[in-house]
């Protein structure tokens, strides 16, 4: 099946549940490494999505993620508003006006979102950002919609990937945002946004799975 706009909302849904349940260890793994904010503004931003939600479903998946786009740019605050904010965006772009998306339009999304982050924040692979869990999950999720895979799986594969990524971070030294501050001392721990990347992404997987 494709993901249409109440499947879409379906996943932001299971999204912001993940956030939430995650946002302390979030927020913890953003005070090793930066200011300890990370769960928290996620957690802000998409239970104003939530309430949004709530009020009105948008009549299509690119409605659906553009909506969350603004309210993410509007209330997350720090780097990672307007970044995931610009992800949410060009991914409501790659969907279009479509009713219903197939897998290769998924893959397509998310290759768009992560192109999206680099754009605006100019990370490159291994800078440690969240950028080293996208990149990967758009690679399998690329794979996956080539090898005839639906839009569970080709989620599950984005997922899977972007959990490999986050903990690949963790003997990165980070060279933008905050934790580059740090210098040598920002080795050794998980960067926050590659973590809260890769549960967005098993939340989408989950949802589409049923
Ligand atoms: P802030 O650093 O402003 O407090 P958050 O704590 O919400 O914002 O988000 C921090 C996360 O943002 C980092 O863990 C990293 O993944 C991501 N990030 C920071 N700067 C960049 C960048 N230039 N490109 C990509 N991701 C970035
Ligand atoms: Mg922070």
């Amino acid at each position: 099946m494709g993901c249409t706009a109440e499947t879409t909302a379906a996943a932001i849904r299971a999204a912001a549940d993940a956030i939430a349940v995650n946002r302390a260890e979030l927020t913890s793994l953003d005070r090793a490494i930066g200011d300890g904010d990370h769960g928290d503004n996620l957690a802000r931003g998409f239970a104003a999505v939530i309430t949004k939600l709530d009020a009105e479903v948008p009549a299509t998946p690119g409605a659906v993620l553009k909506l969350v786009a603004t309210t993410l740019i509007s209330t997350v605050g720090g780097a990672s508003g307007p970044l995931f904010g610009t992800a949410f965006l060009r991914a409501a772009a790659a969907a279009g006006e479509a009713a219903e998306l197939d897998a290769a339009t998924v893959a397509a999304a998310l290759g768009a979102a992560r192109d999206g982050v680099v754009s605006r924040g100019k990370a490159e692979p291994a800078d440690k950002t969240m950028v080293d869990a996208l990149t990967p999950a758009v690679d399998a999720a690329e794979a996956a919609a080539r090898n005839g895979g639906d839009v569970a799986a080709v989620l599950a594969a984005a997922a899977e990937a972007a959990e490999g990524g986050a903990v690949a971070t963790t003997p990165l030294q980070a060279r933008k945002g905050r934790a580059s501050y740090l210098g040598a001392r920002s080795i050794g721990h998980v960067d926050p946004g590659s973590r809260s990347s890769a549960y967005l992404l098993r939340a989408f997987a989950a949802a589409a799975a049923g």
